[in-house]
Parts: structure tokens; sequence; C-alpha cells
């Protein structure tokens, strides 16, 4: 390929994806949880209580907690674990 061809092939492939390289979700979010999970790691401990979370609010809605009731939950558990 020459330099040509690979920075049209470079534009064609950001224009098919919808833009340039994507930035990776931070730790601390579930984008960094899935990159756990699919890396088969442990999950960092700023990741862990995401997912403690993401896990805990499904539960709940299950149970038909509302949203706001859900949300009030979660709150209370950050809190917690910042003492
Ligand atoms: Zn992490």
């Amino acid at each position: 390929m020459t330099d040509g061809q690979r920075s049209r092939w470079a534009r064609y492939r950001d224009r098919k994806r919808g833009g340039p390289p994507r930035q990776l979700d931070p730790h601390g979010s579930l984008g960094a949880v899935r990159r756990h999970q699919r890396a088969s790691e442990d999950l960092c401990d700023e990741c862990a209580p995401v997912w403690s979370d993401h896990k805990h609010a499904a539960y709940l809605r299950r149970k038909g907690v509302s949203e706001e009731e859900i949300e009030d939950r979660l709150r209370a558990r950050a809190a917690a674990r910042v003492q």
C-alpha cells in the first residue's frame, strides 16, 4: 500500500465507523468494567464499586423498586464507601 492509499483507507475507515479512534472509558466506568471482564482481569479498585452498584441496581429493578429509590440507595452506598 502506498501512503496515499493508506490515508485514503484511514479516512474511509473513520467515516464508516463515525469518527476517529475513541478514547477508552476511564476506570470507574461501566465501559472500563467491561474491558476488565473481556480481558478476564479482576476489577480494579475504581471499577469494582461501579460494577457492584450496577448489579445492585439491576437487582432492585427486578424487585420493582422505583428509579428514584434506586438512585437514593446508590447514593447511600457511595456515601458509605467514602467513610
Ligand atoms: Zn478498572
